[in-house]
């Protein structure tokens, strides 16, 4: 990778998007959905913004960055710079007011806690602020998100926060080598989507399932996501 020119590298960013693209499709074809009901979004953590311009100028329409800083550092850089971005990575309370001016939507509220901070600075500038919630979909020690069995209680008290609008569900699965395993993962989170949904709880409104991600999108489309969050697949293996 290193080693490959910039303008390889822009042939092989075409090359493998246009292969996930076609991979998008077959799955939502294999699963009886429209293509265009899924939402691609490329990752950009630790991509250069020249690599990411280059995915922007395929007709990429979203980005998800995991970090408010290193978000905040490539603003600049970005063509279009109004280019949709999300928050997918575990915020904290103190940098709550940074990122909700800069995203349309924080997919990664994982804590009653981090809502009502969020909440609160988007009150400061007059914004309803869209999120998802985070779900620890296989209640795994080392991450962060709501367990499965809190995720209702949680929504109904985040739903009482004037500006802030639950929009669906977000949930990263266990690392399985074969992404075969991941689907009972998978389709937990797509019942619990459907759950809450059921329940037409005010201001929530459970239209985003955000799951799947560069080795497991194609089995994440199969279970329902409607949102998936493509990095590596894209750009090549990151390098930190
Ligand atoms: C890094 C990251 C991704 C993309 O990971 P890849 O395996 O490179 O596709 C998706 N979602 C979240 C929350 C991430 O942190």
């Amino acid at each position: 990778m290193e080693n490959l020119s910039v303008e390889d590298r822009f042939r092989l960013i075409e090359e493998n998007y246009k292969l996930i693209r076609e991979r998008i499709a077959a799955a939502a074809q294999q699963s009886g959905r429209n293509t265009e009901d899924i939402r691609f979004m490329a990752v950009t953590k630790t991509v250069d913004p020249i690599f990411i311009n280059h995915a922007l100028s395929l007709g990429i329409d979203l980005i998800g960055e995991n970090k408010v800083q290193e978000l905040q550092a490539k603003l600049d850089f970005l063509k279009p710079e109004d280019v949709e971005k999300h928050l997918i990575g575990h915020l904290q309370s103190n940098k709550a007011s940074k990122i909700v001016p800069l995203v349309s939507m924080i997919e990664s509220i994982d804590s009653l806690k981090i809502a009502k901070a969020v909440n609160q600075s988007a009150e400061k500038i007059g914004k309803v602020m869209d999120v998802l919630l985070e779900i620890n979909i296989a209640a795994e020690e080392s991450k962060t998100g709501f367990l499965p069995q809190e995720v209702l209680e949680n929504a109904e008290a985040i739903a009482l926060l004037p500006h802030i609008h639950v929009c669906g569900l977000m949930a990263i699965p266990p690392m399985c080598e074969d992404a075969q395993n991941s689907r009972r993962f998978f389709s937990l989170a797509h019942q619990l989507f459907i759950d809450i949904r059921s329940k037409n709880i005010d201001n929530i409104d459970m239209n985003v399932l955000s799951m799947g991600m560069s080795h497991d999108y194609y089995e994440a489309i199969l279970e329902g996501a409607t949102l998936v969050r493509v990095g590596s697949a894209l750009f090549g293996a990151r390098h930190y």
